[in-house]
C-alpha cells in the first residue's frame, strides 16, 4: 500500500504522460507490455500475487496505460467478466492491498481506479452522448459536444488533532466496533482550502477550534476514489469535545502514555497499518 511515508519518495512508476497522445509509442509499448486485467474493482491473483499477462494473451477490452516500471510498460485492460485460469481467482482491492509490495499496490490502485471511473462514465455529463476513451485512458471524449472528461479524485482531509499539551483527540465513528479509534477525516467542499476543511471538520465532528495546521503527507485511498491529505492540527488545551452524533459515537483525549496503555490492554484498537491514519498516530506517538 502507498503509505504517507512513501508519499515523500519518488514514484516508482513513470506514468509517461508525455506519450499518452503518441499512438506509435503506445503501440510499441503494448507489444512488450505486462497487462493487469481488471473488472469492477477486482483483479486476478495467483498464489497471493497479482496476475500479469503478456499483451499477446490479454483479453479484448479498453486499455489504460499505467506506465513504465524499470522500463517495462504496464497496462490495464478492463473486461466485463473474468475468465480465470484454474489456479487464479478474483480479489478485491482491500485484499490485494494487504498482499502487495508498494509498487505493485500502486499499479493496482491505478488500474482499478481508472477502470471504476471509466465504467461509471460511459456517457457525456454535458449532453448524454456515449463517450470514448482517449489519451491512453486519462480522458473520455464526447463525439457530439467535444467535451473532455477527466478521471476524478475526491480530496479528503485526515488529521491528527492534538492540544497544546500534545494530548490527541481520537474518535470512534458511528457504527464502528467498540474500542476502535481513529483520526478525524472528511471530504473537502467546493471553494474550500485544505486548511479550512480541516478546521471545519474538526469543529463539526468534535466541536473544537483549530488554532494551527501543518501538512503531513498524502495517500491515495481508492475506496472508491479518494485522496487522503494528512495534517497535524492543534486545538486549545482542555477543551471538552462536543461530538456530532450523526458521525461520531465517541471522542476521547489521550496522552501518549494513556494511548499506549489502552492499546496494550486491548481497551482500544487503532486503525489498520495500511492507512495514513495509523501513520499519523505513529508520528504523534514517536515525536
Ligand atoms: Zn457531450
Amino acid at each position: 500500500m502507498i503509505s504517507a511515508e512513501s508519499a515523500f519518495e519518488p514514484a516508482a512508476i513513470d506514468r509517461c504522460a508525455q506519450h499518452r497522445h503518441d499512438e506509435q509509442w503506445l503501440g510499441a509499448a503494448w507489444e512488450r507490455a505486462q497487462v493487469l486485467v481488471v473488472c469492477d474493482g477486482q483483479a486476478l491473483i495467483h498464489e497471493g500475487a497479482p496476475v500479469y499477462l503478456p499483451s499477446g494473451r490479454a483479453p479484448t477490452g479498453e486499455r489504460y496505460l499505467l506506465g513504465l516500471v524499470n522500463d517495462v510498460p504496464y497496462f490495464a485492460v478492463s473486461v466485463s467478466e473474468f475468465s480465470p485460469a484454474k489456479s487464479e481467482r478474483a480479489a478485491g482491492l482491500r485484499e490485494l492491498l494487504g498482499l502487495l509490495e508498494p509498487t505493485q499496490a500502486a499499479l493496482t490502485i491505478q488500474a482499478v481506479g481508472l477502470d471504476r471511473w471509466h465504467r461509471a462514465h460511459p456517457y457525456c455529463a454535458r449532453c448524454g452522448a456515449a463517450t470514448a476513451v482517449a489519451q491512453a485512458g486519462y480522458v473520455r471524449t464526447c463525439p457530439q459536444c467535444a467535451a473532455e472528461h477527466h478521471p476524478r479524485v475526491d480530496p479528503a482531509v485526515i488529521m491528527l488533532v492534538h492540544d497544546e499539551n500534545e494530548e490527541a483527540i481520537l474518535a470512534r465513528g458511528v457504527g464502528w466496533p467498540q474500542g476502535q479509534f481513529s483520526t478525524l477525516a472528511g471530504f473537502v467542499e467546493p471553494g474550500e482550502s485544505l486548511e479550512q476543511a480541516v478546521a471545519r471538520e474538526v469543529a463539526e465532528e468534535v466541536g473544537l477550534e483549530v488554532i494551527s495546521t501543518r501538512y503531513f503527507g498524502s495517500q491515495p485511498w481508492p475506496f472508491p476514489s479518494s485522496l487522503m491529505i494528512g495534517f497535524v492540527a492543534t486545538v486549545r488545551a482542555h477543551a471538552e469535545p462536543e461530538i456530532d452524533p450523526t458521525e461520531i459515537a465517541e471522542a476521547r483525549w489521550f496522552s501518549r502514555e494513556r494511548f499506549i496503555a489502552a492499546r496494550a490492554s486491548g481497551e482500544i484498537r487503532a486503525s489498520g497499518n495500511i492507512s495514513i491514519s495509523s501513520v499519523l498516530i505513529r508520528y504523534w506517538l514517536e515525536t
